[in-house]
């Protein structure tokens, strides 16, 4: 099916990629397959399925979709995002080194820094915003480039296609967390990423009803490697977590241009509010990433950070928790908006110096721009922050 949908255009493929009506009933969506095992005609002769943590014929259909939307040619579902990053890191042996960006999701950070730096894997972390940074850090071991763009919370932008080039030079891949911007605005293997990693918690889900990842590549030696790790680790999602992402993504291209739309509006408004010291938006002309961010995206999505003049502790408290309609929570990506304290929610779990070294201040406020109306995010925003 991802391959008969080549030459249609993107709202084509997300509404239809990997989703044959039912051969068996007729039945539009995709049924939940809520089975753990198949029967077999005879020993090891099967109809393609044997055990639902090897194959599941719903999460067959996910795996189908994500791959068609990445321009990938092999999708593979996880239980969550950070599952899917455990297993591109499971690529790589003891003594290997991975190049990260210091920016990203902190769930990220804690893997790589508290998980695999003890099983022989070495992470260095340098400023991706600049690509030159990663060559310092080069050498026979380099193995992975890790990065995420817009990144979290920042909204710093990376240029894919530059690090790319830098990491096919080093003989080492490169894996782009493309949570943030979702398949829609941005497609990292067509700039020359070899892995791109999802949090489909996020806006492929878009409803913030489950928790799942996803990792598409292109390469089918590295499709088998990964296949092998999600099979033997087993962080499999289950059917109807499938289905909720499945149904999510028919929706995507619909709302992500509203998120964008509202990111947009909702910029502004907070860097016209006198009591706003910066606002961090990757679809201002005067940011640093504003050209990149415009190569490599179809718009600048609903993610945004910002930092009031009195940072105070008091002060930002004060803000996030008196929003009636924007509600205090983590996660981001759903169709409802999100307001968030990443130094002591999404990202307090890197230590307080590396976070403020890396421009993560104690007063920074995240916003996840749902697709609600414009005009009442920004009333209740202009009330919360008085
Ligand atoms: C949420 C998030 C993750 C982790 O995904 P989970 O589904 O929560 O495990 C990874 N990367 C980014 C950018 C995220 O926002």
């Amino acid at each position: 099916m991802a391959n008969e949908l080549n030459n249609v255009g993107i709202g084509t493929k997300l509404i239809h990629a990997g989703a044959e009506p039912d051969p068996l009933t007729g039945a539009i969506m995709t049924p939940i397959y809520q089975t753990s095992t198949f029967k077999q005609a005879s020993p090891g002769v099967t109809k393609g399925f044997d055990y639902s943590r090897a194959g599941n014929p719903t999460r067959q259909a996910l795996e189908a979709s994500l791959a068609a939307i990445e321009n990938g040619k092999y999708g593979l579902a996880f239980s969550s995002g950070v599952a899917a990053t455990d297993a591109v890191i499971k690529l790589l042996s003891p003594g290997d080194e991975v190049i990260a960006a210091t920016d990203m999701y902190g769930g990220t950070y804690r893997l790589f820094a508290q998980l695999f730096e003890k099983f022989g894997i070495h992470f260095h972390y340098v400023d991706m915003k600049d690509p030159a940074n990663i060559q310092t850090k080069v050498n026979a071991n380099t193995k992975l480039i890790w990065t995420e763009t817009p990144t979290n919370p920042l909204i710093n932008i990376t240029d894919i296609e530059a690090v790319a080039a830098i990491a096919k030079k080093a003989g080492a891949l490169l894996c782009v967390d493309n949570t943030f911007a979702s398949p829609y605005l941005q497609n990292p293997l067509n700039w020359g990423a070899d892995i791109v990693v999802h949090s489909a918690t996020k806006y492929l889900g878009g409803h913030s009803d489950v928790v799942l990842g996803a990792v598409i590549v292109n390469d089918k030696d590295l499709y088998e490697r990964l296949y092998f790790i999600q099979k033997s680790s087993g962080a499999v999602p289950g059917p109807q977590d499938c289905f909720l992402v499945l149904r999510g993504i028919k929706t995507l291209h619909v709302r992500m241009d509203r998120h964008g739309e509202n990111g947009a509006k909702i910029a502004h408004a907070l860097r016209n509010n006198p009591k706003v010291a910066v606002v961090h938006w990757c679809g201002f002309e005067d940011h640093p990433g504003y050209q990149i961010a415009k190569k490599q995206m179809r718009n600048f999505g609903g993610m945004l950070s910002f930092e009031l003049k009195n940072d105070s502790i008091q002060e930002v408290n004060r803000v996030v928790t008196s929003t009636k309609i924007i509600t205090l929570a983590e996660s981001l990506g759903g169709v409802e908006s999100l307001i968030n304290h990443p130094a002591s929610m999404t990202h307090a779990s890197i230590p307080r110096e590396e976070r403020i070294k890396n421009g993560l201040n104690d007063g920074l406020i995240r916003l996840s721009v749902g697709i609600e109306d414009a005009a009442d995010l920004i009333a209740d925003l202009t009330q919360a922050i008085g």
